[in-house]
């Protein structure tokens, strides 16, 4: 008997035929005598038809309310998976956040305090099956709040802590990690198993299939998450830590996955005078603003010239760091601010790239082979990023996966 946190997302709950589905997933572990608890997304679009009503009802509305109102799909989607489970003869019941409760602090994208587990253990104590809404808690003060979008994902790991449960499977509408987006390469391979910093990396560059929290979460707490898609019955990818990776017998390759994330736009700050402070002076307004800087190029100047300073920030954040940037223009005394956004940020991603040299180069031989264009680089312990032209995504991304020896046999 194992105690597993199920979690399913948006498209899983989206409707009663659906969630007459689940209950059948949940009934096929309940049956296998496992202890559960079941954290639930709202339906999907439902969040953000919420979201909209709050913005019409008021452009500055109140973050409170704003966390009453859409923590509300949650709160819906339990209740019904909760009627359906007892309607099939399961002794379920659902638990709001403020119930159990789930701590937090902060509205709308509120961080999770701790999670008490007296609630949860008297219920497996007495055989039951707990539905809780995904993406919200309580706050200090009494009050609903929620957890940031994608948060049921947060919301379900952190509970596998409190319960100290063996495994956290998260239900979605895909069935694992892949190589790749299967989309642009359909012999992308799906992952028996990542590591969490493999995941946390593949997140942060595009690969959203876990909310990147959830991630740092289940490493910090060293709870297994297994994805799998609640639509078929195939094994999905489990997320674990560097030491379990090995017990999947997979043979590691090089790199683990390639990702891409077009959300990112490009500064390029001409003519930067070369002084201890300038480039501390560009970027100090930004950091205040919590603009999230991330390849930096700084070119090396020649004696007594001026340097040229490349960079990349959120597409989201790109109008509010032209408005910074242009107030500290005359105490930095750049010349020109140029911008675009219309590149992307490609990575390769794997452990296996600590203990081996030459991965950049390979990735850089690569796109130069046929013709592209590298505007920007990163790397990290475990990732090399290039920032190119988005009209070569494609391109880009099948390149690398072949040149790293990640294409499928056949297409699957
Ligand atoms: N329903 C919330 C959202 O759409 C939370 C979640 O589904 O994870 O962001
Ligand atoms: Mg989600």
């Amino acid at each position: 008997m194992a105690r597993i946190v199920m979690k399913f997302g948006g498209t899983s709950m989206a409707g009663i035929e659906r969630i007459r589905h689940v209950a059948q997933l949940v009934k096929r572990e309940a049956e296998a005598g496992h202890r559960l608890a079941v954290v639930v997304s709202a339906m999907a679009g439902e969040t953000d038809r919420l979201i909209q009503f709050c913005r019409e009802a008021s452009s500055l509305y109140d973050p409170r309310e704003y966390d009453v109102v859409v923590a509300s799909g949650e709160q819906v989607t339990s209740g019904l998976l909760a009627i359906t489970l007892q309607g099939m003869g399961l002794n379920a019941k659902s638990y709001m956040g403020w119930q159990l409760p789930i701590r937090t602090s902060g509205h709308v994208a509120g961080l999770i305090d701790g999670i008490d587990a007296d609630v949860l253990e008297r219920v497996f104590d007495e055989g039951g099956i707990a539905v809780i809404p995904g993406f919200q808690g309580v706050s200090k003060a009494g009050d609903v709040t929620t957890l940031g979008r994608g948060g049921s994902d947060t919301s379900a790991v952190a509970l596998a802590a409190a319960l100290k449960a063996d495994r956290c499977d998260i239900y979605t509408d895909v069935d694992g990690v892949y190589t790749t987006d299967p989309r642009i390469v359909p012999r992308a391979r799906k992952l028996p198993a990542v590591t969490y910093e493999e995941m946390l990396e593949l997140a942060s560059v595009g690969a959203k299939v876990l909310q990147t929290r959830s991630v740092g979460l289940a490493m910090r707490e060293k709870i297994p998450i297994r994805v799998l898609s609640s639509f078929d019955d195939r094994p999905g990818t489990m997320v674990v830590g560097d030491d379990q990776i090995e017990e999947f017998k997979m043979e590691r390759q090089l790199i683990t996955g390639i990702a891409y994330d077009k959300n990112e736009a490009r500064v390029t700050l001409t003519g930067v005078p070369d002084r201890p402070g300038s480039v501390a002076s560009i970027f100090a307004p930004l950091a205040k603003a919590n603009v999230n800087v991330d390849m930096i190029v700084q070119s090396v100047p020649r004696a007594g010239q001026k340097s040229d300073l490349t960079f990349t920030v959120p597409t989201a954040s790109l109008a509010q760091s032209r408005d910074l940037l242009e107030k500290v223009r005359a105490e930095v005394g750049f010349d020109e601010l140029l911008t675009d956004t219309n590149v992307v940020k490609v990575s390769a991603v794997g452990v296996g790239m600590r203990s081996n040299a030459g991965i950049a180069a390979m990735m850089f031989q690569a796109l130069a082979d046929r013709g592209i264009n590298i505007l920007a680089i990163t790397t990290s312990e475990i990732k090399v990023s290039v920032l190119i032209a988005e009209e070569y995504t494609e391109l880009a991304v099948r390149v690398l996966h072949s040149a790293y020896g990640l294409d499928a046999e056949a297409a699957e």
